[in-house]
């Protein structure tokens, strides 16, 4: 179990630790474990909806550094260090890339230190998206991101814990307000499935138990990438997202939760 501090409320669940425990992590508490459980009894595929998450993480970065030549990356709610982070990916093509995660709970950053203390490219910032305007003004991010030349502005599990009220697409819109041509985009979200009852129910569970979890449908998604060209082959189930090996069953729950895609500005 993790070791608490001042700075880390353990009596209440907080979405970065309730990741952490499904990604058969060890940061996280008895409160964190109560949430996921509850999630898992509706959802059991979640973990391996979690995985696959990360692994197209792992092939979007991959591919922008490679493909693309994008040197710096934000990664914003980027949560609990854990298995081939951002900065591994980016870094194994590009040792010089850039890399600034920006997270809103501490845990992030107190073990973020620690894995980066030997990386000037790389810093971990505690900052919330819900004040964009701020967050591009820290001078950590500044330091390491040039917003003169292209960047990577990853959400990637974040927005959907955003409430509606939070303007999420207004934040998305700041934020691109701020990168220059040829920047991307790279989100992933829950989706709403109209014919899966379970998608609602978790959005339910979640909003009840952790505070938030907002299930978005199709058409939501699509929208947080309007002006941006989207990259072939779209918005889209997550492992589908360009695969490495290829997917031979489209149709279950684990497959279609998530979906993601990758914009850039023209
Ligand atoms: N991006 C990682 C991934 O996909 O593997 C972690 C995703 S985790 C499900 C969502 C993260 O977003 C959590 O670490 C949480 O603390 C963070 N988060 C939620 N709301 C935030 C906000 N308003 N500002 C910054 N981070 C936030």
């Amino acid at each position: 179990m993790a070791e608490s501090s001042p700075q880390i409320p353990t009596g209440v669940p907080t979405a970065a630790r309730v990741y952490d425990v499904m990604l058969g992590g060890k940061d996280n508490y008895e409160v964190d474990r109560a949430v996921a459980a509850g999630s898992l009894a509706i959802m059991p595929e979640l973990r391996d909806i979690a995985l696959h998450n990360r692994a197209i993480l792992h092939r979007v970065v991959r591919h922008l550094a490679a493909e693309e030549g994008i040197t710096q990356f934000l990664d914003l709610g980027s949560g609990l260090p854990t298995v081939r982070n951002t900065h591994e990916v980016a870094q194994e093509v590009n040792p010089a890339a850039h890399v600034v995660y920006v997270d809103i709970d501490p845990i992030v950053l107190a073990h973020g230190r620690a894995i980066l203390a030997d990386n000037a490219n790389t810093t971990v910032v505690t900052a919330d998206i819900r004040r964009p305007d701020d967050l591009l003004e820290r001078p950590e991010v500044r330091a390491l991101i040039d917003f003169d030349k292209p960047v990577c502005v990853m959400l990637v599990g974040i927005l959907h814990h955003l409430a509606d009220d939070e303007k999420p697409g207004q934040i998305v819109q700041v934020l691109r307000d701020a990168m220059p041509s040829g920047s991307f985009f790279f989100i992933t979200n829950f989706t709403r499935l109209g014919d899966a009852p379970e998608s609602v129910a978790l959005e339910r569970q979640l909003l009840e138990q952790l505070g938030s979890g907002r299930v978005r449908t199709p058409a939501e998604l699509a929208a947080f990438f309007d002006g941006l060209e989207i990259l072939p082959p779209g918005l889209v189930p997550l492992p589908l997202w360009r695969p490495d090996e290829p997917v031979l069953d489209a149709s279950t729950i684990d497959v279609r939760f998530m979906t993601g895609g990758v914009g850039r500005k023209p």
